[in-house]
């Protein structure tokens, strides 16, 4: 079965179990066997049919002909001296009489091993449209979006690539490239099968969602009944400073944005969490701390600070001491924050860092980024 045809119109990937009973239920198979499927995909990660013995001899022949396993495929794979691995994954196309409905793209995911779990993190666009200044995703602008399969694929090839070092648990960023919330449905899609007990089993507090601000995305969001956390990339202290440097703060300004979070359904364990990329000389100032500090006073949140990554891009890196009263200002006014260093830079893998290596057209004509900060 050939991992790279996600064009094939039965990939048995990214499908909910329902849509698989449905699948076999039209193959003339009785409708369980869409289930033992999905168990199989996702609680037992085989990615061939002929390995997955809990089907007849003759279904697995013949969904060896008639359908695929489309995982991404690992084009390049870079691994840091700190353990993480950033993949350059080539994602399909798809073609309907010939004619192409979907592109094929190129994405980034990253593996970052730690003491007792792992963290991937995941891309849900080729591309993205919001244009944050800080971030080199933003120069490719929207390649496409991303299928279900196609972002739970990431975590399959990732966990796949070290299944003889697993720690026991796994957790789930969407924080790669692209605006979760502006693809609403693949997302929530390949949310709910690795949120689901008989599907990856990743428990929603191993699971954080991270998105620019997208108003009408954090409400419907809301509605879920099986979600992840929220995280907010607000990086700036007042609406000037943040029009500067997220164009979308136009479209949704602190105020109503934070008005949004303050009516979000939080469950009894969970805080907002809201990035903050520090920018040297931009953002990183004592009088930006207590603005902020007063902007989430009344909201059960936590501020992750992550200090910029020196690239190609026009800022500076913060210095220790700014970085440390910035924490400091924030702890006085009773807001959780911590300072998150980022992972695998030297694999160019760090939040908001450039490609420079493989920003140009790759041999499949799809452009490279970077892993960015939503
Ligand atoms: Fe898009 Fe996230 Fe980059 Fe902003 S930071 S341009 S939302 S990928």
């Amino acid at each position: 079965m050939s991992p790279h045809e996600s064009g094939n119109p039965h990939n048995l990937l990214g499908k909910s179990p329902d849509e698989l009973r449905e699948f076999m239920h039209a193959l003339g198979e009785p409708a369980y066997r869409g289930g033992q499927i999905y168990h199989a995909l996702y609680a037992e990660r085989r990615f061939d049919v002929a390995a997955m013995s809990n089907l007849p001899a003759p279904l697995r022949e013949r969904l060896g002909r008639e359908a695929v396993i489309a995982l991404p495929e690992i084009r390049r794979r870079y691994e840091s001296s700190d353990g993480a691995v950033r993949y350059v994954l080539a994602l399909g196309g798809a073609e309907d009489l010939g004619v192409a409905i979907q592109k094929p793209a190129t994405v980034e995911a990253v593996f970052m091993p730690e003491e007792n779990r792992q963290t991937i993190c995941i891309s849900t666009q080729a591309g993205c449209a919001v244009d944050c200044h800080f971030c080199l995703t933003a120069t490719l602008g929207l390649v496409r979006n991303l299928t279900a399969a196609e972002i739970v694929g990431q975590v399959l090839v990732a966990l796949e690539d070290h299944r003889a070092y697993l720690k026991p648990q796994t957790n789930v960023v969407l924080m790669g490239q692209g605006e979760p919330l502006l693809n609403y449905d693949a997302v929530i899609t390949a949310v709910r099968i690795l949120l689901d007990p008989n599907g990856m089993a990743i428990t929603p507090k191993h699971t954080t969602l991270s998105t620019s601000g997208i108003i009408p995305g954090i409400d419907r969001l809301a509605q879920e009944k099986v979600r992840p956390k929220l995280a907010i990339s607000l990086n700036a202290s007042s609406n000037e400073q943040r029009d500067a440097i997220m164009p979308i703060n136009r479209k949704y300004p602190i105020e109503k944005l934070l008005e949004t979070c303050a009516r979000y359904p939080l469950r009894p364990w969970e805080h907002l969490t809201f990035e903050y990329v520090l920018l040297g000389g931009f953002n990183d100032a004592p009088d930006d701390a207590r603005r902020l500090a007063k902007l989430l006073a009344n909201l059960r949140a936590k501020i992750n600070l992550i200090p910029w990554n020196p690239g190609e891009l026009p800022y500076e890196e913060p210095n220790a001491e700014r970085i440390e009263e910035f924490r400091r200002i924030l702890n006085e006014k009773h807001i959780p924050a911590f300072v998150r260093y980022s992972r695998g830079q030297d694999v160019m893998a760090a939040c908001g860092q450039l490609a420079v290596l493989e920003s140009k057209q790759d041999s499949s004509g799809s452009r490279l980024s970077q892993i960015s900060p939503t």
